[in-house]
């Protein structure tokens, strides 16, 4: 079971887990590593992020320089990610000195490129939107209009994605290589996580549904079981399979999801490790997210993805439109004194416009028990900045 640990001093832990990233993913990983007696050692680019406080090791470097992420990784058992945007070079070779790197190397180059996802959903027959790659901006217009322009690397949240809706539009698209996608006609966003062993044993976690604000254009809350019919759920859960099959994938992975109006799955994209979409598992599911994702790391078997609650929401805590400064809590009070409510805050040490400070997670019987929940405290969770007083 497991991998054994090549370090046998008597004190200490039994197994060494590198994290690259040391942001709250990075930071709830090493709450549930605790149990494991797996000792997490982190490397950041930031002096101060989340995680620099919790871990024995923590050190600061670029995640995309491949003789740091070697440096750190020496001697390790194993190396896992918060955040896909590292050196896939620095991987390979702690690969090849033994070290145990989930996800594989290979499937985070693949990952890492919106281009090659797209290649690779098309040739296993996953369903996905129409695309077309393109090198040059002069090419923006070859699949017509409506379309979404996404940057094949670097892009995250959003930032690297472009609607263009019709000629007039151009002049926002991106001048570096990227995908042109068809404009999906979308009734629900979802998301299955799902993980998988060596052995090729694979388990989900319930489809979460993303709701959208349609003013601030952000995610509004999420919240599991997504309101689907069961034949829409299974689809999501067969598709989310298939993607780590075809891909021979082993870890845990978030597949995104598209709910079209007529009612078909399509993937929009994939990311190889712990995702905003499953924090709420933390207290709706026997296993949490975190948990999977180490079992998967350390090749253990996989936990029970059944829900403990009925129905499962989550929340982010943001900066307010003009936050600035150290951090300023807001409605946390009014969060605790809500029932089935459990906010998780990640220590940043600055906080600023819309940057994601925490979360909570709201639990409950029924949707509208959670629902309701979640409008009692929503409107007053927030961060705001404090200036520190001048010298
Ligand atoms: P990121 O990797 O930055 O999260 P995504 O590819 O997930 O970017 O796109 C961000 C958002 O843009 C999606 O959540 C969705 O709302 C919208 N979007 C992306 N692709 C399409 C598409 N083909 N059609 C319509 N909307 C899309």
């Amino acid at each position: 079971m497991g991998i054994a640990s090549k370090n046998t001093a008597s004190f200490g832990p039994s197994l060494r887990i590198g994290v690259l990233g040391g942001g709250q993913l990075g930071r709830m990983t090493i709450q549930s590593a605790i149990d494991f007696d797996a000792r997490v050692e982190v490397m950041d680019p930031s002096a101060d992020a989340p995680c620099s406080n919790f871990t024995h090791r923590f050190v600061q470097g670029d995640l995309n320089d491949a003789e740091a992420v070697v440096a750190f990784g020496r001697n390790l058992d194993c190396i896992t990610i918060e955040i896909e945007h590292v050196s896939v070079e620095g991987l390979r070779t702690l690969e090849q000195q033994g070290v145990r790197v989930i996800p594989k190397p290979d499937h985070l180059a693949t990952i890492q490129d919106k281009g090659l996802q797209k290649q690779f959903f098309e040739a296993n027959g996953i369903p996905t939107a129409p695309y077309q790659l393109i090198d040059n901006v002069s090419d923006v217009g070859a699949m017509g209009f409506p379309i979404v322009q996404k940057m094949r690397k670097g892009g995250y949240d959003g930032k690297g994605v472009v609607v263009l809706k019709d000629e007039a539009s151009i002049d926002k698209a991106f001048t570096v290589p990227s995908v042109l996608e068809a404009a999906v006609d979308i009734d629900k966003e979802l998301s299955v996580i799902v993980a998988r062993n060596s052995a090729g044993e694979t388990k989900c976690f319930p489809v979460v549904e993303s709701v959208f604000d349609p003013v601030a254009n952000l995610v509004d809350y999420l919240i599991a079981p997504a309101a689907i019919t069961a034949a829409q759920a299974a689809e999501a859960e067969r598709v989310a399979q298939q993607v780590v099959e075809a891909m021979d994938f082993e870890g845990l992975l978030a597949v995104e999801l598209f709910l079209d109006t007529s009612g078909s799955i399509l993937v929009n994209e994939v990311a190889p490790r712990t995702h905003n979409s499953g924090h709420h598992t933390i207290e709706a599911n026997v296993t949490s997210q975190f948990e999977q994702h180490l079992r998967t790391v350390l090749d253990l078997p996989l936990g029970s993805t059944a829900p403990v609650h009925a129905v499962g929401a989550m929340v982010n805590i943001v900066g307010t439109a003009d936050a600035q400064g150290t951090p300023d809590y807001k409605g946390i009070d009014v969060a605790l004194a809500t029932e089935g409510v459990h906010p998780h805050l990640y220590g940043k040490s600055q906080v600023k416009p819309f940057r994601k400070m925490g979360h909570v997670t709201i639990t409950g019987g029924s949707r509208e028990e959670v629902l309701e929940r979640m409008m009692r405290i929503r409107e007053q969770l927030a961060v705001e900045g404090k200036q520190a007083p001048s010298a």
